[in-house]
């Protein structure tokens, strides 16, 4: 294997990138030198790129963002208007404004934080057991075949909102897409934030 790794280091990959926005291109290997057997252990060896370059004024708004979303959702209480359908002191529960797919929920310290070695132990525990009860939850209302839970810790690991940490629970079917186009930012729903938020409410009316 480290023969292969040497290898990879010295093979150029071109990218025919178009600065153009929206355009699809696909990356090519200028080199042959590996076999099909050393490629078939390299992930990606090729892969489609969209060059979305007006995102980045999204990047900017969160910046300068007024104050935390997160926390309003909390402050303003258990309604659909806030999308917050569950808080207790430590954790709670916050429907994602733009889904990545139905029944996306996310689950967060109530405390403003956004440094998981931070959070205190009695914060963690709640947070986590509040992953596993929605989870729960996912799987009886939604009957998902599976689900992407996880955490994105600052900004350049992703998170949108990095100030204060939330866990996604995305729920998954058998051929609802492949991960590549939930992270392209246009997905169709079958169902409005608001049924979302009352299909978790009945649930979460019982949770202490
Ligand atoms: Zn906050």
């Amino acid at each position: 294997m480290a023969g292969t790794r040497s290898k990879i280091k010295s093979t150029r990959v071109k990218n025919k990138v178009s600065p153009g926005s929206g355009k699809k291109v696909r990356a090519t290997i200028a080199s042959k030198r590996l076999n099909n057997k050393e490629w078939a252990d390299i992930w990606p060896r090729e892969r489609d790129i969209i060059v979305r370059p007006e995102r980045l004024r999204y990047v900017r708004n969160a910046i300068i963002m007024n104050g935390c979303v997160f926390c309003q959702a909390r402050d303003n209480g258990v309604k659909p208007d806030s999308l917050c359908v569950y808080k207790n002191d430590s954790a709670m529960a916050v429907l994602n404004k733009y889904p990545y797919n139905t029944g996306h929920i996310m689950i967060l310290p109530t405390r403003h934080c956004g440094d998981l070695v931070e959070l205190q132990d009695d914060e963690y525990a709640a947070v986590q057991e509040l992953v596993r009860v929605t989870a729960k939850i996912v799987k009886a209302e939604y009957r998902v075949e599976g689900m992407n839970i996880g955490l994105n810790m600052g900004r350049i690991a992703g998170a949108g909102l990095p100030d204060h940490l939330h866990w996604h629970i995305v729920p998954r079917w058998m051929g609802d897409t492949n991960f590549f186009p939930l992270l392209a930012e246009t997905k169709v729903l079958p169902e409005t934030l608001e049924q979302t938020f009352a299909r978790y409410a009945k649930h979460f009316a019982g949770v202490k």
